[in-house]
Parts: structure tokens; C-alpha cells; sequence
């Protein structure tokens, strides 16, 4: 992966995010307070705004500069946990132009353990993290188009069996049982960046 592919994979996912921004807040509104969409649109539409007005020589600094974007523009849950993925992404990847797949694999995964170490959830909570784990796990080999593809379908398998468990972090967990039934809207929202990897890569 290269610069200008990191932040047209950036690009992507703050499209995604704006065209499904309804559905998002729709999800949160069931089970929390209604902002995810709001929250995710605001935070990569500042992304995208940060990234424009900035040169990369590296595929790191487009991450570190998106994550503390989603630090600093968005409030809630959403805003620390995202930010501190991409920062950790960022800061996990060699300096440099392009990265490899594996690399980025790694990376990816750095930016998990830096949302589980931050939110304290674990997989089956309801989460994200139920999203993003099983894309990390997805995510092998040295193609990237193939890795993409896998890890996307692995999130949104994820995302969808949030539907079925009881939400033990965040807003969604003060419901106790009466989330069971309702897709977590952060997965959710995972699901879509992932998926907006394949779209570039294909
Ligand atoms: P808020 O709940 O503050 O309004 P958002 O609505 O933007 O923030 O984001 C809610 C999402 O954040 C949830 O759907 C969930 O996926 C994620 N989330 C909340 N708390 C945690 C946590 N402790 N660990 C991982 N993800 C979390
Ligand atoms: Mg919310
Ligand atoms: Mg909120």
C-alpha cells in the first residue's frame, strides 16, 4: 500500500460513512442516543479535510494524521476509539512511501489492541470489536485486493451477529438484555471501512 492508496482508502470510507450515515444513527438510536452517524460523518469529513490540506511521505503519517483528526473532532465513544485504531496503525507501520501487505496486517492489528486496551471490551461484548477482531484475523497473505475482500466479508459477518448478543460496553450496555436483537452501530460502521478497502483494491 502506498500513500495515495491509504488515503483514497480514506476517501472511500468517509463516502461510505456519509451514505450510510442514516442507517448508523438509525442503529444507535435503538440501543444508544442516536449520534453514531453524526459522530462518523463529522470525524471523516474532518479526515478528509485534514488529509487535503497536508503532504505525506509516508503511509503512517496519513494514519497518525487521521486518527488524531478522529480524536480531537469527535465526541463520544466513537471518536477515541477510531482515533486511537488509525494512530496505533500509523505508528506501527515502517516509515516510508509503501508498505507491504503483511505489514499492514500487523499494523491493522496494533490498532485493534490499542481499541481493546482502551474500551476494555472482548470479543462477544457487542462492540466494534466484534467487527474489526475477526477482519484482523482475516487479513493474511500478500495480496492485497484478497486480503481486503476477506477481511470485509469477515466484518460483516461480525457485525450482523452483534444482532444476537447482549451489549456489554458503551451506551448499548444499560439496556442489559433488551439489546439482544439490535446491530451494534460501531460494527457496523467497522464493517463499512473495511469495506471500502475492496473498493479501491479490486
Ligand atoms: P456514544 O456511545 O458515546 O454516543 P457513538 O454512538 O459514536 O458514541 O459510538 C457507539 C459505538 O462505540 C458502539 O456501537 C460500540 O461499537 C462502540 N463502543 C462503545 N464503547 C466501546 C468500548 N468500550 N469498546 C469498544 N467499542 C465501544
Ligand atoms: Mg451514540
Ligand atoms: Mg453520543
Amino acid at each position: 500500500m502506498e500513500v495515495d492508496l491509504a488515503i483514497a482508502w480514506l476517501r472511500a470510507a468517509a463516502d461510505s460513512v456519509a451514505a450510510s450515515a442514516g442507517e448508523l444513527t438509525r442503529l444507535d438510536a435503538a440501543i444508544g442516543d442516536g449520534d453514531h452517524g453524526v459522530n462518523m460523518n463529522r470525524g471523516f469529513t474532518a479526515v478528509i479535510a485534514a488529509l487535503d490540506a497536508g503532504t505525506f511521505d509516508s503511509v503512517g503519517d496519513v494514519f497518525v494524521k487521521a486518527g488524531t483528526t478522529l480524536i480531537s473532532k469527535v465526541g463520544g465513544a466513537s471518536g477515541p476509539l477510531y482515533g486511537s485504531a488509525f494512530r496505533a496503525l500509523g505508528k506501527a507501520l515502517p516509515a516510508g512511501p509503501s508498505v507491504t501487505v503483511p505489514e499492514l496486517a500487523a499494523g491493522l492489528r496494533a490498532g485493534l489492541d490499542a481499541v481493546r486496551k482502551l474500551g476494555g471490551a472482548e470479543p462477544g461484548d457487542a462492540t466494534l470489536v466484534d467487527a474489526y477482531q475477526p477482519a484482523v484475523d482475516a487479513f493474511k497473505g500478500d495480496d492485497l485486493a484478497a486480503a481486503a475482500e476477506e477481511a470485509a466479508r469477515a466484518a460483516e459477518e461480525g457485525a450482523r451477529a452483534t444482532a444476537g448478543l447482549r451489549a456489554r460496553k458503551g451506551r448499548a450496555s444499560y439496556l442489559g438484555e433488551r439489546s439482544v436483537g439490535h446491530q451494534d452501530p460501531g460494527a457496523t460502521s467497522t464493517a463499512l471501512i473495511f469495506r471500502a478497502l475492496t473498493a479501491i483494491t479490486a
